[in-house]
């Protein structure tokens, strides 16, 4: 299809095109009444990816000892950042009122250092217990995951191969965690990723293939390789339900959270989450979880850059990973690392067709501005591709392509009493010569 017919389905295209930012509301969304009975997935998936890694929480306190303290559960905290707050309206015009706004912290997650933690874990662990189980070191699924620390279990495991293809975070996730099962740990990255994290994952015994392409290469062949090896298991970014799960489960997490604030979530009091997105699953496992407890009292954008906007570019033309932003002449680079994927997965943009209120695309000069504003205002460091976060809010509240949306809810009362969560989803493991090059760097 050329660009002509790809803007009759959604003039949203033209701008994506000119690679101008956008703000798209998603208009598939449905009542939550409605979409989930129609969903491929439902609320038992969600509990049995929890209850999976509640059962596997003991083998991580002893194999990742800064984990051991709580228990092995490998959470986030939820912070109030109201210096930001401030600074939105003075610096942005962006101004939120009596709402609060808060930084999902995944950003601090154990071990990752980002929100590919959820629902990397995830995916390595149900593998493990599916060849587990196969090879009779554990009798059923509900079998004691310690036993996988006894010498035959290990050199088992050793035979095997875990692989991933990745920018960065989600190889860091799979990695650590299969090099500390005693799998064979190879991660193909591709050329956005950074110098530190090949470091980190080969100090921790995982090989690393490098591509000079960019993700989809790095993707095609890693799964090639992977493929024509009996043992050796690929974790699918592109279409995991595992990994999709896993991310699911902060939302129980966070419910929990948020209750600990005294934050009410009900029609009166709506939440507005905004979450970085790559190829999606991240964001959409996420957004997923949060549906199925908040319903319609939830809204959640995603957050692209607009050289790497596959996902609204997939969903808007419900071409979703038929198309890719090449195809409509982007470059698919950008300073957001962590974002730089330039075609959708397919699962995540189908399920969240029901469910998204819609998406920001934003230049990556705003990534390091917002990362200083944090810095500055509340002393926290996230790393860039995190920060494409707060485009949400502020463009939520600041932009009249929302008002249509605010209008047909009916929330412009409501917004008073909002609650405002920008997902941070990466960060801790940077080292600190390379945050500070982040600061310095003005685009
Ligand atoms: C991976 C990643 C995302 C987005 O996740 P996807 O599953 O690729 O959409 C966002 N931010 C950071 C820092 C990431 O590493």
């Amino acid at each position: 299809m050329d660009l002509k017919e790809l803007i009759k389905i959604d003039p949203v295209i033209a701008d994506l095109a000119e690679a101008k930012e956008v703000c798209w509301l998603n208009p598939k969304k449905i009542p939550f009444a409605e979409a989930k009975d129609k969903l491929v997935f439902g609320p038992a998936d969600i509990e049995e990816a929890s209850a999976r890694l509640q059962r596997f929480a003991p083998l991580l306190a002893k194999i990742f000892p800064e984990t051991a303290e709580q228990g092995g559960i490998i959470e986030s905290p939820l912070t109030e950042i109201p210096a930001m707050k401030a600074l939105l309206k003075e610096k942005y015009g962006a101004d939120l009122g009596t709402g609060r706004l808060f930084l999902k912290r995944d950003s601090d997650l154990a071990v990752a250092g980002s929100v590919k933690a959820r629902g990397g874990f995830h995916d390595v662990l149900k593998h493990t217990e599916d060849l587990a189980l196969e090879a009779g070191i554990f009798s059923s699924r509900e079998d004691d995951p310690m036993k996988l620390l006894q010498p035959e279990a290990i050199a088992f495991f050793k035979k095997h191969k875990v692989q991933v293809a990745s920018t960065g975070n989600l190889g860091v996730s799979i990695g650590m965690m299969s090099a500390h099962l005693g799998y064979q740990a190879i991660v193909h990255m591709s050329a956005d990723a950074k110098q530190w994290k090949k470091d980190y994952l080969r100090a921790h015994g995982v090989t690393v293939i490098e591509y000079a392409g960019d993700y989809g290469k790095a993707i095609t062949e890693g799964r090639a390789i992977s493929d024509a090896d009996p043992d050796s298991y690929f974790v699918d970014d592109e279409n995991s339900k595992e990994l999709f799960m896993g991310y699911a489960v902060a939302a129980e997490r966070l419910q929990k959270q948020l209750a600990d604030e005294g934050v009410t979530v009900d029609e009166a009091h709506p939440l507005f989450v905004t979450i970085p997105c790559g190829v999606g699953g991240a964001p959409g496992g996420v957004a997923f979880g949060l549906k199925q407890i908040y319903g319609d009292n939830v809204h959640v954008l995603f957050a692209e850059p607009v050289q790497a906007c596959c996902m609204v570019l997939g969903m808007a033309t419900g071409l979703h990973n038929q198309i890719c932003v090449q195809d409509i002449g982007l470059s698919g680079k950008t300073h957001a690392d962590g974002l730089a994927v330039g075609r959708a997965s397919s699962l995540v943009g189908k399920i969240m067709e029901p469910l998204l209120t819609g998406e920001v695309t934003l230049e990556d000069y705003k990534i390091y501005d917002y990362m200083r504003d944090l810095r500055d205002t509340e002393g926290l460091f996230i790393e860039p591709s995190s920060c494409a976060g707060f485009e949400g809010p502020v463009q939520f509240i600041k932009n009249a392509a929302f008002a249509p949306y605010i209008e047909k809810y009916g929330l412009s009362e409501a917004l008073q009493n909002a609650s405002h969560i920008v997902w941070a989803t990466g960060g801790k493991l940077v080292p600190e010569e390379v945050r500070q090059a982040f600061y310095n760097t003005h685009l």
